[in-house]
């Protein structure tokens, strides 16, 4: 194989790797925070019906709008947002990369608060947008005035916040986000990846008349359809209109529109076990806390947890035993996803054995 260094490659992009966590089959997955309940079978059967209906089509290009997806996933947010105000990628990680070709590049930084999303720098480097982060306050919180400030001192054209925040678990209030907003006059992005399995309130409800306000969503997580690759956005209309100019045409393949709109037809099933997963999740944090660890606290389903000497050494040897969490690099923590009862009692059942 020829060595990047010996293509004609763009010079930024020759001593990056491809992004990505590892796959690796093992008993129990917990590291890429999925829903780990799989797709209850009524909906797997109308999703194969509908993907067979329109596997009869595939000699056709897909709708390129695709509005009765947009419609229904309007519907599913709820708070009077129109079909226009919605528009879906291949994963939510697509839709951000689409708003920063449209609102990013030479000239523009975006703005994130640190440890959060490790893509959000990829999308930025991509797409040739500067990325600047600050340091989270204590306990990865975040405050109106601490972000307003921040952004007041950097300037920039795109701002980033999740909320619940990856890989901490920390939600950020309305009033961070209100204050973010009215401190530039960019693009703020609200990442909700994670936003089923909160208990905070959504920032839908702060779009109206809030034309530079982004609502990120994805199917990825809750809706347990990560593979399916089906991410979408809530904003002003002239937002979506602006990234309608950057997508590659057709996009959204015809199977994948048939399998979003099935899930969306079932959505109180499909999103059945969140409120398992949440239960899990504080079990996790309980069993954490009487190992004398510190987990973080998580308003999502995965918990960020510290207290590790050595996360480094729990993670290879949880791994060896069947169990795959995340090492993401914030010293003395490790991020679990929170699964099925038996995933959870087969995990803390190995940690508890490697801390004795
Ligand atoms: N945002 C956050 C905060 C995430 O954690 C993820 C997935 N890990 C994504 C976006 C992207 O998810 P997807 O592309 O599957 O929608």
């Amino acid at each position: 194989m020829t060595p990047l260094d010996d293509l004609p490659i763009r010079k930024d992009l020759r001593d990056e790797k491809p992004y990505g966590a590892p796959q690796i089959d093992v008993p129990v997955q917990l590291n890429v925070n999925e829903n780990t309940f799989g797709i209850p079978e009524p909906v797997a059967l109308e999703i194969v019906k509908r993907l067979a209906a329109e596997v009869m089509r595939l000699n056709r290009y897909p709708e390129r709008e695709f509005m009765g997806l947009r419609t229904q996933l309007a519907k599913y947010l709820g708070y009077s947002l129109s079909p226009e105000q919605l528009w879906a990628a291949n994963g939510s990680n697509e839709v951000l990369m689409q708003l920063f070709q449209a609102f990013g590049g030479p000239g523009v930084k975006a703005l994130s608060f640190s440890p959060t999303y490790s893509m959000y720098p990829n999308i930025a480097r991509i797409s040739l947008t500067e990325y600047v982060q600050i340091d989270r306050e204590l306990e990865f919180e975040l405050s109106p005035e601490f972000v307003a400030e921040a952004i007041r001192k950097v300037n920039p054209g795109i701002v980033l916040l999740c909320s619940p925040n990856n890989p901490t678990g920390t939600p950020i209030s309305l009033d961070v986000i209100r204050a973010a907003y009215d401190s530039f006059d960019g693009i703020l992005i609200v990442d909700e990846a994670y936003a089923e399995f909160s208990d905070s309130d959504s920032a839908l409800s702060l779009l109206e008349g809030r034309d530079r306000l982004v609502v990120s969503r994805t199917m990825s997580k809750a809706f347990a359809f990560a593979g399916a690759r089906v991410g979408y956005m809530a904003a002003d209309a002239g937002v979506v209109d602006a990234v309608r100019i950057v997508r590659l045409p057709y996009h959204l393949s015809a199977l994948t529109q048939a399998a979003a709109s099935a899930a969306l037809d079932f959505a109180p099933l499909m999103l059945e076990n969140v409120s398992r997963i949440k239960v899990q999740r504080d079990r996790i944090i309980e069993a954490l806390k009487s190992f004398g660890l510190k987990p973080y606290r998580s308003d999502s389903n995965f918990v960020l947890v510290g207290g590790f000497d050595n996360p480094t050494e729990i993670f290879e040897k949880l791994l060896a035993r069947g169990v795959l969490i995340r090492n993401v690099g914030i010293p003395g923590t490790l991020r679990i996803t929170a699964g099925t009862e038996a995933e959870t009692t087969k995990l803390l059942a190995e940690l508890a054995l490697l801390l004795d």
